[in-house]
């Protein structure tokens, strides 16, 4: 091998103290993901939409006649279950953009830093709380300037609810959830120009937003500008408000929407 370049060398010193700092301390692993499991809520549509399934498994062998040292299983969902991951192709105003789908999306948008909008008081005393420019602004005067290559966080305390009728919400009038004002995600998307928004509900739209201008803007207009979507999250409460570092990659589903993933973040201790 020739000799690496003074740049290579440096590269290797901070992966290198990157790896120290995981093992022996200075940054944290915090999971950002929900248990995969039958119970994890899925979202409800409207009964003329075809459903997704829910998450299941079905054992094909434990150590026995149908497979005697070996345990595994199937299993089942839509792309759209328990932690995962959107992709632009998953909404008609994205579905055109190159790349847009799990399995061409350039890997390294699938990192980057996290700024975490804490609203969990706000939610917790209305459930249909919708985040607004005014607030991310905010955010800004205290934290800095959201950076381009951002992965937006909303921290709710959405994901302390236990159980699926507690995450879903579901009232007379359709579901009652926390999401995005519609003036605010053009606000991110666009002049910000970050990677995308994770949040703590089971979709990245308010429970309320089929009914909003656009219909679901978070879905219809951070795709359709090329950006993703993180939902189910949790943990949020243990992230600083910057300084944490996100990484999302998806399955490498062909053609996929989307998908069930494990959802990472270093966090400096
Ligand atoms: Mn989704």
């Amino acid at each position: 091998m020739s000799t690496p370049s003074p740049h290579t060398a440096a590269a290797a010193h901070t992966l290198a103290q990157l790896m120290g700092a995981i093992l022996k301390g200075g940054i944290r692993v915090v999971d950002l993901t929900a248990p995969l499991e039958p119970a994890t809520p899925t979202i409800q549509l409207p009964p003329q939409f075809r459903p997704s399934k829910p998450f299941s498994l079905e054992e094909i062998s434990r150590y026995d006649s149908r497979g005697p040292a070996w345990y595994w299983n199937n299993f089942a969902c839509g792309e759209h279950t328990g932690t995962h991951f959107d992709a632009p192709v998953h909404w008609v105003t994205g579905k055109d953009y190159p790349n847009n789908a799990t399995h061409n999306i350039p890997v390294e948008r699938f990192i980057g830093p996290a700024c975490v909008i804490d609203v969990a008081r706000q939610t917790t005393e209305d459930p249909d709380f919708l985040l607004t420019q005014a607030v991310v602004e905010d955010w800004e005067r205290r934290h800095g300037r959201i950076p381009a290559h951002a992965w937006v966080l909303v921290r709710t305390d959405w994901s302390k609810r236990s159980g699926a009728k507690a995450m879903l919400n579901i009232g007379p009038d359709g579901p009652h959830s926390p999401g995005f004002h519609p003036q605010c995600v053009p606000f991110l998307a666009r002049e910000r120009d970050i990677l995308g928004v994770g949040v703590e509900t089971i979709g990245t739209d308010a429970g309320q937003a089929a009914g909003f201008e656009p219909m679901f803007p978070c879905h219809t207009i951070m795709h359709g500008s090329n950006k993703f979507g993180l939902a189910s999250l949790m943990n949020l409460d243990q992230l600083p408000p910057t300084g944490a570092l996100v990484i999302a990659p998806p399955l490498k589903i062909v053609n996929g929407s989307g998908s069930p993933l494990r959802v990472l973040a270093l966090v400096p201790v």
